[in-house]
This record gives C-alpha cells, sequence and structure tokens, in this order.
C-alpha cells in the first residue's frame, strides 16, 4: 500500500520516460515527446489531440473523445463469431446443380474474392499505419476492437470458403488475377504504404495531409464505397433466401462496417476542427478526385460479377446507388455532394445497417451478444 501510495504521489515512476513515450507513438522525440516538465504532468484532458499530440497515450481517462469511447463500446456490444452461424443450407443449395444460377454463384466467387483479402488489408492498415499515428487513446482503443473485427471479417471469408468447398487458390488470388478486384486495391494500396512506411512522421502539413487522406480513402471510399457492391449482392441473396448463412454474415459485417466507416468520419472531422490549415482548396479538389475514380471503380466491379440482370440488380442500377453513396460521404466529412439529386434505390440496404438489438433480418438468432452471461464457474 505504502508503495502503491509512493507510486502514486511520484508522477515521474509511472509516466514512462520521454524517449519511451516517443517509442511508443514511434515518432521522432524532436517533434512529439513531452518536455520532462510535460512528462510528468497528470494528462489534462484540454491538452489531447487525435494526431501530434503531446499526452500520454498510455491514459485513456480522462476522456476527451466521448463518441470514441462509445463506438468502442457498441462495438463489442454487436460481437459475433463466423462459426455460430449454421452453414447447412447454404452447403446443401451450393451442392445442389438447381440450387443456383451461373450467374449468382459468379456473384459469391467474385465476392468472396475481393473480401477475402480486403478485410487483411484494411487490417494491417490499421495495425501497422493508421494507429501508430494516432495520438488520442480513446480512438487508439476504437481502432484495437476495429482490427480485431476485420480479423472476425476475413475468419467469416475464410470459412464460407471451406464450407462451400470453394477452390481456394482462387479465391484467394482474386486479387491479383480478376481485374476489377486489382484495380480497386491497386487504387487503395498507395494509401496504405504511405503511411505504412517506417520513415513517415507526422507533424508538417504535408504529412498530416497524407495521413488525412489515407483516413478518408479507408473510411469514405474502402470501407464506405467498395463494400457496397458486394454486400448488396449478398444481402439480396438472402432476400430470396438463399445462402441464408453467409447472408447472415454478411449483415453482421455489414453493421460492423458502417460503425467503422462513422467512426472515421468522426475522427477525420476531429483532425480538421483541430488542423483546419490542413482543409485547404487543393486538398479538397484532390479529394474529390480521388471520389469519382472510386465510383468509377466500384462501378467497374458491379459490371464484371453482373454481365446481366440478376436478383433484380442490374449493374446500371449501382450507377445512382454508388453516387448516391458518394455524395453521403463527401458531405459526412464536409464535402460538397458530387452527383447532386441521387436518390438510394436501394432504401433496404439501409434497415440491414440500422438494425439493433431486435432479432436480426433472417430470424436465425438474436443479435445481441453476450458471453459474459452464458459463464458458469462451477
Ligand atoms: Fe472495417
Amino acid at each position: 500500500m505504502l508503495v502503491w501510495e509512493e507510486e502514486v504521489r511520484t508522477p515521474s515512476t509511472i509516466v514512462p520516460s520521454a524517449a519511451a513515450t516517443a517509442a511508443l507513438r514511434d515518432v521522432p522525440p524532436a517533434v512529439a515527446t513531452p518536455t520532462p516538465v510535460a512528462a510528468t504532468r497528470r494528462v489534462n484532458v484540454a491538452d489531447k489531440r487525435i494526431i501530434n499530440g503531446q499526452t500520454d497515450v498510455n491514459q485513456l481517462v480522462p476522456f476527451k473523445y466521448k463518441w470514441a469511447w462509445e463506438k468502442y463500446l457498441s462495438s463489442c456490444a454487436n460481437h459475433w463469431m463466423p462459426n455460430e452461424v449454421n452453414m447447412s443450407r447454404d452447403i446443401a443449395t451450393w451442392k445442389d446443380p438447381n440450387g443456383l444460377s451461373e450467374d449468382e454463384r459468379r456473384i459469391i466467387k467474385r465476392n468472396l474474392g475481393f473480401f477475402v483479402t480486403a478485410d487483411s488489408l484494411a487490417a494491417n492498415n490499421i495495425v501497422l499505419g493508421t494507429y501508430r499515428h494516432i495520438t488520442a487513446p480513446e480512438c487508439r482503443q476504437f481502432l484495437l476492437r476495429q482490427a480485431f473485427e476485420e480479423a472476425i471479417h476475413t475468419h467469416a471469408y475464410q470459412y464460407i470458403v471451406e464450407s462451400l468447398g470453394l477452390d481456394e487458390s482462387e479465391i484467394f488470388n482474386a486479387y491479383h488475377e480478376v481485374e476489377s478486384i486489382r484495380q480497386k486495391d491497386e487504387f487503395l494500396i498507395p494509401f496504405i504504404d504511405a503511411i505504412m512506411d517506417p520513415e513517415f512522421r507526422t507533424g508538417t502539413p504535408e504529412a498530416d495531409q497524407t495521413l488525412l487522406k489515407s483516413l478518408i480513402v479507408f473510411a469514405c471510399l474502402m470501407e464506405g464505397l467498395f463494400f457496397y457492391v458486394g454486400f448488396t449482392q449478398i444481402l439480396a441473396l438472402g432476400r430470396q433466401n438463399k445462402m441464408t448463412g453467409a447472408a447472415e454474415q454478411y449483415q453482421y459485417i455489414l453493421r460492423d462496417e458502417s460503425m467503422h466507416c462513422n467512426f472515421g468520419i468522426d475522427l477525420i472531422n476531429q483532425i480538421k476542427l483541430e488542423n483546419p490549415h490542413l482543409w485547404t482548396a487543393a486538398f479538397k479538389a484532390e479529394i474529390r478526385a480521388l471520389f469519382e475514380r472510386a465510383v468509377e471503380l466500384e462501378y467497374r466491379y458491379a459490371e464484371d460479377t453482373m454481365p446481366r440482370g440478376v436478383l433484380g440488380l442490374n449493374a446500371s442500377m449501382f450507377k445512382g446507388y454508388l453516387r448516391y453513396i458518394a455524395n453521403r460521404r463527401a458531405t459526412q466529412v464536409g464535402l460538397e455532394a458530387l452527383y447532386p439529386n441521387e436518390e438510394n434505390p436501394f432504401p433496404w440496404m439501409s434497415e440491414m445497417i440500422d438494425l439493433k438489438k431486435e432479432r436480426n433480418f433472417f430470424e436465425t438468432r438474436v443479435i445481441d451478444y453476450q458471453t459474459g452471461g452464458a459463464l458458469s464457474w462451477d
């Protein structure tokens, strides 16, 4: 007890050294390490910053960014695991020569081909890129949860591939071998590489814009746009009572991803608020051009996955949908809508995202997840 009190009275023994703090953030001491006086001071909430912060990244509280903590709690409350979902009906449908049309099979294989590596890209981007540049511990806490969810998603796609007995090398290599998928990934990878570079440091306007651009590309264009043709297609299958196990997993993934997207947008807007000098006209023009390119690439993916109409969907319906989503993402980060007056051709998709604790759409299990209550220590 005495030892503990002594430690509490002597902050320098519980606050990491300046060098250790810098190492944890992976930033050079000259840029972002607290001065010796600041290092021994208790964390003042007003000093916390999303990027280039000078406060101790090990102290979660006092909270400044409550929205991040609340999203972390909501994400934990949505916990699920792929192998809880029964795949036996999907397996029977897949094996039945008349169970699905060739176009429906193409959609499933293309979907898995994109997603099975996309969530690995997302996970690596967070763990090896974004995380070390974010200096708000409550945001780091969300990113840790998000990284685990990306692992769950990769697990889900792998579980579907394995359950259906698909050719694993075909599916896992699709991002090299299928042009519409490769082009989406080639668009994303430079934004991951830029912030994963061990030499990359925030702290100058140019570097901070590089990070901000990467965050926008990931939240608004990858998780917020590139996932939506695929999600809509598999959920449309589920709505026709086909591949309901896969569709149920996609529904949970969609719910997780919309949380990732919303967290990313809050993060972006908070960085803008704290660093208004980054939001220049030239920067905004660059971001708008990226939005336009992403809409184009996702539309090409829609055409490739749906050479004909299928499941009541066709590629041209997605032109409107992607423009509608791009407008929404643009306005969420404070840009003007790129394609005014687009309407949502798939209003049922919003219902899928907004599901909370009611029974899920396919009524196979209650979404609310509570392992704690099920544990028994007898
Ligand atoms: Fe995600």
